[in-house]
Parts: structure tokens; sequence; C-alpha cells
């Protein structure tokens, strides 16, 4: 029998297993119960599927993501393996063939959505072949808030009754402890190892930009670092992904929406062009992208700020998960505070809370003037982290500034607008007031005729909006819900008696950052071996398209800049190459060999 190292090998053509890998993946050849935590990208697949591949039997793969199992199947058989998948999308025929191989033990893998454990028949089925393994992909699924798959994987406490013998690993990217007890509990994984890895993903470039024309800065940060890159743009609504979509379109990016608005056959379209296509930009709601593994996203870009750290988290993992350099890039600004402090008013008291909460934590990291990693990881309970040199925070440290006295005179403007009752203001006439406009509005309700009229020139308008972006991100103000106005809080009144002093950040005039800088450089490619990659992604695109697949699956970018640099000469020589495996060898390898030579 092989053992995992040679399979990591021959099969997949990589060199050595990622941090964690190893230990995983002897606990489960060995028979024992894991439960994994690792960020997306970090290789869970590999933990599951090499002790597939040792085991005797057929691996069995719980994962909700029905949509993508084609490709992961796909992918599989790429490399050779045997792999098969069983959902509701498929045709009767097939589906009959899939499970007779089961029967006779031809597969490596079986992939499952959850629903089907609950009909008996699957269950069956299951019981007339060997099982090598359980893996339940997306484990958070079991915990008790929002996924919708719940239901499903709280049926899968019966694995262990059923098959008392057999290992079951379960594997996340999401981290907070709640989740991780949740997981371990509910799925009766008390003998289970647990293993945790780095969250960190160090190729990924993280920056948050104050937001002023967030289409137009989002298309200068396409411009200018990522032109012709395959990326995600998140927004809240559908109309903006809508016209988000269209404005990149017209002005050259090819770039598609993707919304629950859209009915099934346009999402799925859009969905494996993105697979499919090299460098299309989709503009989503946050419908998109859950278990999209395509490595070769360069980017995500948020133009509206997400509810939650771990959202914002799990949509910037999508990014870069081939370990090359990438980045999180999103534009924030004073309307995204004063409407997610509105929403986070609606519902029932203990939603209130726990919105408030996630919110709380999202703006602190939006005004952090110390490394964003840092903090990331801090919140999913690595507290030892360095400041990593790879964000813009320590690209370009923020001045802190002592915001007191500018505070003062946001908070007494909006006490003194407050007395009138009778009308609510929002910020920009709470500006006007501050820097002395005698704006129409202005006059109508007499505001020249306030103390508090023209104390504020020596800031611009601009400024000032960052000041009362700060102030609501740090309680200081707040929304009333009906019609966004300002109010102020309980904590106000210590700034207003100067009891509290108000540290703000200066915000910098956005340019964009310096080249990513990491730990994890990517195989950097000499000049003259550009135009062999071009030559070789032609070559793949072509390839890709005749057998239906993505392209990656046939080779990673990353493989294909190894070989554009390397140039092997023979088969035994790209054999030698990262991700280049027995299989791959042997069906790819003339192909490459062929397009090398021709020049
Ligand atoms: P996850 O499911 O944790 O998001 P994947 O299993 O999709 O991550 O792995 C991410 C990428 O890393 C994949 O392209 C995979 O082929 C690659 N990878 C995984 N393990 C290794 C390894 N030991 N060496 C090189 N590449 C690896
Ligand atoms: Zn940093």
């Amino acid at each position: 029998m092989d053992t995992p190292l040679e399979v990591l090998r021959r099969v997949f053509g990589y060199d050595s297993f990622r941090p964690g890998q190893q230990e995983i993946i002897e606990t489960v050849v060995a028979g024992g119960d894991a439960l994994v935590l690792m960020p997306t990208g970090g290789g869970k697949s590999l933990c599951y599927q090499i002790p597939a591949l040792v085991r005797r039997g057929v691996g069995v793969v719980i994962s909700p993501l029905i949509a993508l199992m084609q490709d992961q199947v796909d992918a599989l058989n790429a490399l050779g393996v045997r792999a098969g998948f069983l959902n509701s999308t498929q045709e009767p025929d097939e589906r009959r063939r899939v499970e007779a191989a089961y029967v006779a033990g031809e597969l490596d893998l079986l992939y499952l959505a959850p629903e089907r454990l609950r009909v008996d028949s699957t269950v069956r089925l299951l019981e007339k072949g060997e099982v090598a393994l359980f893996a339940i992909d997306e484990a958070h699924c079991v915990s008790s808030w929002g996924h919708d798959f719940r239901p499903d994987y709280l049926m899968l406490s019966v694995l262990r009754e059923r098959w008392p013998g057999v290992p079951r690993i379960a594997l996340t990217a999401t981290a907070t402890p709640d989740t991780h007890a949740e997981i371990s509990h509910r799925l009766g994984l008390d003998q289970a190892r647990h293993f945790v890895a780095s969250f960190d993903r160090p190729n990924i470039h993280y920056r948050i930009a104050a937001k002023n024309d967030p289409k137009k800065q989002l298309l200068e940060f396409l411009r200018t670092e990522h032109p012709d890159d395959a990326g995600i743009v998140y927004c809240l609504s559908r109309s903006s992904a809508e016209k988000i979509a269209e404005y990149l379109s017209d002005h050259g990016i090819a770039a598609v929406p993707y919304h629950a608005g859209l009915d099934a056959p346009t999402r799925a379209l859009h969905q494996s062009r993105f697979l499919r296509e090299d460098g299309l930009v989709v503009v989503a709601t946050i419908a998109f992208g859950m278990g999209i593994d395509k490595p070769d996203v360069r980017f995500v870009a948020h133009v509206d700020l997400p509810k939650s750290v771990e959202g914002y988290y799990q949509e910037t993992g999508r990014a870069g998960r081939d370990g090359q350099p990438a980045t999180a890039w999103m534009a924030y600004g004073l309307q995204d505070v004063v409407q997610h402090r509105r929403l986070a008013m609606e519902g029932d008291d203990t939603h209130r809370r726990r919105q408030a909460l996630h919110l709380d934590a999202m703006l602190a990291l939006c005004e952090t003037v110390t490394c964003r990693r840092v903090m990331l990881l801090d919140y999913f309970g690595q507290a030892d982290a360095q400041p990593c040199g790879n964000c813009d925070t320590c690209q370009q440290p923020p001045d802190a500034w002592d915001g007191t006295v500018a505070a003062q005179k946001i908070l007494s403007t909006v006490l003194r607008l407050d007395r009138e009752r009778r009308q609510k203001f929002g910020v920009g006439q709470i500006v006007d007031i501050l820097l002395g406009k005698k704006t129409a509005k202005v006059e109508q309700f007499s505001h020249d005729q306030l103390t508090v009229f023209g104390v504020g020139t020596e800031l611009t308008a601009p400024e000032w909006q960052g000041v009362a972006r700060q102030l609501l991100a740090q309680g200081l103000l707040s929304v009333e819900p009906a019609y966004g106005a300002l109010v102020l809080t309980e904590a106000s009144a210590d700034v207003l008696r100067g009891q509290h002093e108000v540290r703000l950040r200066r915000d910098l005039a956005t340019k964009p950052a310096r080249a990513a800088k990491s730990k994890s450089q990517p195989v950097s490619m000499p000049a003259e071996a550009a135009p062999v990659f071009e030559r070789l992604r032609s070559w793949r695109g072509a390839t890709a398209k005749e057998q239906g697949v993505p392209a990656y699956v046939i080779f990673h970018d990353a493989t294909l800049r190894e070989i554009a640099t390397r140039l092997p000469a023979s088969l035994a020589e790209l054999g030698t190459i990262s991700g280049v495996g027995d299989n791959k060898l042997a069906k790819y390898g003339e192909g490459v060999l062929e397009t090398l030579a021709a020049e």
C-alpha cells in the first residue's frame, strides 16, 4: 500500500505536505476522527482525499455545494482518481451508474449532498459497499446561525450510530470558538482530534480605502493593479450589482452580475463562465461564492461594508487560494456606517445585540490604526500575530490625532439641532453648519443663527465626514432608525464635558498600494518567461474547452509559471514540476512539450 506522501507525489504531483496536512491524514488513515479548522485555500481537500485513497473502501464526502460537485469530480478524474457524485441534479441513468460503481468498489471518492442521507435508500446503498471514511465538508452548517442546510447537517449524527468503526473528518474554514464547539457537539465528535491551523493568509494584501466615488475607485483599482485578472466584487443590493457590472463592462472590463434576482440558468451561466474563463469579474451580492474553489481569484473587492468580520474574512478568503499574491480591497465610508447602524436596530433584542456586536467588530477593523491582519487573527483567537507588512496600515501607517475638540463641535451641533425636535437632520446639514455655509436649507431653518455656525473651518467637508464616521463607528454618535438622522448616545455626554478623549485616524488620500510583498512570494517569473506562459495559457484554454472542464483543472497558473521558467525538455523533467502528477503527465505532457517547442 502507498504511504500518504507517495500518494501526494504520484497522484497530486506535490512535493511536500502543507502545515497540518500530514498529521490530519495520518489520524484518519489510522481510523481516528478529526475536526479540522483551516482557512480557505489551506488545503483541506487533500486531508480526506488522500486517506480515501490509502484506506480500503470508498471515501464518502458530504457537501452542500451541489453546483460544484461536477467540477470537483472532473478535477479528481483529471488526476486519475475515480470519483462520482449523487445529487438531485442528476439523470436517473447517471445516478444508477454511480451507485453501481460504488457498490462494486470501483470508486475512490463519492460526493453526496447532505439531504440524500435523509432518504433510507441512500443509507441502504451505502451499506452495500465499503465506506473508507466520511468527510463532512462545510461543517459550520450545523451551527445555529443562519445556515440553510442546517436540518440536513443535524441528521449527520446518524453516521456514528450506523458506521461506528468508520472514521469521520469534519472540515470548516469558519473558526470562531463558538462554531468550533458547536460542530464538535452536534456531530458527536467527542473522540475526535482537533486540528486548528493558523488562519493567516499571508499572500492576501488587505486594504480598506475611504469611500468617495466607489465605482470610479473600483475601476482605478482594477486598472492599476488587476487588469485581466479574475475577481469578485461584493455589494449589498441587486441593483448595484447590475449597475457596477454594466459600468465595468462599459469601461472595457469583462464583468457579469450575480444575485438572487437573476433566474437560475443565468446565475448558473455566470458562475460557470467565472470558473471557466480567464479574467472574468463577477459583481455579486453575498449569494455568490460559497465553496467556489477557483484557485486563481486574484482580488476580492467590497464596495459596501460587510455585516460581520466572519463574512468579510470568508469572502476575502476566496482570493488567492493558489498561494499567489492577491488583494482584498474595500471602499468604506460614512454612509456605510449610517446604513448599518440603522439595519442593526431592526428585529428583536437578541438579534439587535448580536448585529451590534458584529458591526462594532467590523467597524473596529475598518478604523484601526494598527495592522489589519493582527486584528483579524486576534478576532479568530490567534493572539500572537506580528504586524504583517502586507496590509495598508502596515505599509502606510495612518496618523492618529486628538479629535476631542472636533468631536465636541459635531456633538454640540447635533445637540442644538435635536432641541428643535421638529425636523431631523443628517450629516450634510451638520457639516454645512460647521463650515458656515449659507445654503437654502441652512437659511430656511435659521441655522446660521446657531452659535456653532462657522466654527469648523479648520477642516474640509470630507474631513468632517470622516470625523462623523468615526464617531458613529466608536458609538459616540448614533443614528435614529426612521430617518437616519444623527442623535447623541449616552457616551456623547462625556465627550461634551471633556471627560473622554477622542482618538481619530486621519484618512489617507487613496493611492494605489505598493506591490504586495509577502513571505509566500509566488514563483516569480523572469521577463523572458512571460510570452511562454501566455502560450501555455492559450494551450490550456483550448484544451479545457475541448474537454469541457475549467482551465485550472488542467494545470494551475503556478504550475504553468514554473514550466515557463524551467522549460523542461523531457517528460521526466516535466514530471518534477509541482502540480504535475503521473496522470496529468501522461495526459498533457506531450501537449505541454509541443507548446514549448512551437515558437
Ligand atoms: P481548501 O479546501 O482548504 O480551501 P483546497 O483543498 O482547495 O483548499 O486547496 C487549495 C489549493 O492548494 C488547491 O489548489 C490545492 O491543489 C493546493 N494544495 C493543497 N495541498 C497542497 C500541497 N501539499 N502542496 C501544494 N499545493 C497544495
Ligand atoms: Zn499588517
